[in-house]
């Protein structure tokens, strides 16, 4: 069973797929990549409303935590024209991977690739940075710490994404959750209800794909 089948019912995630496809070749080749080497990328209509609030957001300058081939950024880049794309990735692999996905890329965005572990990595982030827009991809148990190390460097009015927060539904109170899975579930539990709470934010939880909270920044 893929992301998202269980949590829109699956013939209806098949239909949203089936009505947002893509035709630019180079995504579909790391789409393609993605699904041979099970890499878990964005679904196609996840990556569809993050091109889509991007474009409405028009950042100047992206943050993104857990780059993997380099898929999301892209597609955030598409959106963009231009500006600059900061993503983070601790995987050497990954990291290579991505670096041959920006120099494909046929866009005039800038890419600047940090490896490590992400919450490392935000501790030495530049301070006088502002990101406009961060999309949160990476260890779904950290996701409060990236949040919280990221605000700080928010500019006014910026956009928070975070992915696979309803984590294949399971952090709904009638899903058995499987013994390995119940501290991310648990954790992004908390992390759902303190966004929710958070006064500096306005969030809205949508349920595509593996779930995505959007929060904008009020200040
Ligand atoms: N955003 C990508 C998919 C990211 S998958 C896309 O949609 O195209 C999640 C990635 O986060 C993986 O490549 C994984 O190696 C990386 N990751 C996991 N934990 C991490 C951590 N603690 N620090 C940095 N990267 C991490
Ligand atoms: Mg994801």
């Amino acid at each position: 069973m893929g992301a998202g089948e269980n949590i829109v019912n699956p013939a209806l995630v098949a239909a949203l797929q089936t009505l947002t496809p893509t035709h630019d070749p180079f995504l579909k080749s790391l789409e393609a990549y993605a699904a041979e080497h099970r890499v878990p990328i964005l679904q196609p209509e996840s990556a569809q409303l993050l091109e889509l609030l991007t474009a409405m957001k028009k950042p100047k300058h992206v943050l993104e935590i857990g780059t993997a081939i380099g898929y999301s950024a892209v597609r955030m880049a598409i959106a963009m024209g231009e500006g600059k794309i900061t993503t983070i990735e601790k995987s050497p692999e990954m990291l290579e991977l991505a670096k041959t996905t920006f120099e494909n890329a046929k866009t005039n965005v800038v890419f600047e690739q940090l490896e490590g572990d992400a919450a490392e990595v935000l501790k030495h982030l530049k301070p006088s940075d502002l990101y406009d827009l961060v999309f949160i991809d990476a260890a779904k148990s950290h996701y409060k710490t990236y949040f919280d190390l990221v605000t700080p460097m928010l500019a006014p009015g910026a956009l928070v994404i975070s992915d696979n927060v309803l984590f294949r539904g399971l952090i709904a109170d009638d899903q058995p959750v499987d013994k390995r899975f119940k501290t991310i579930a648990k954790n992004l539990k908390a992390y759902l209800a303190y966004l929710m709470a958070h006064e500096d934010f306005i969030t809205s939880l949508v349920p595509i794909g593996d779930g995505f909270a959007v929060s904008l920044s009020r200040k």
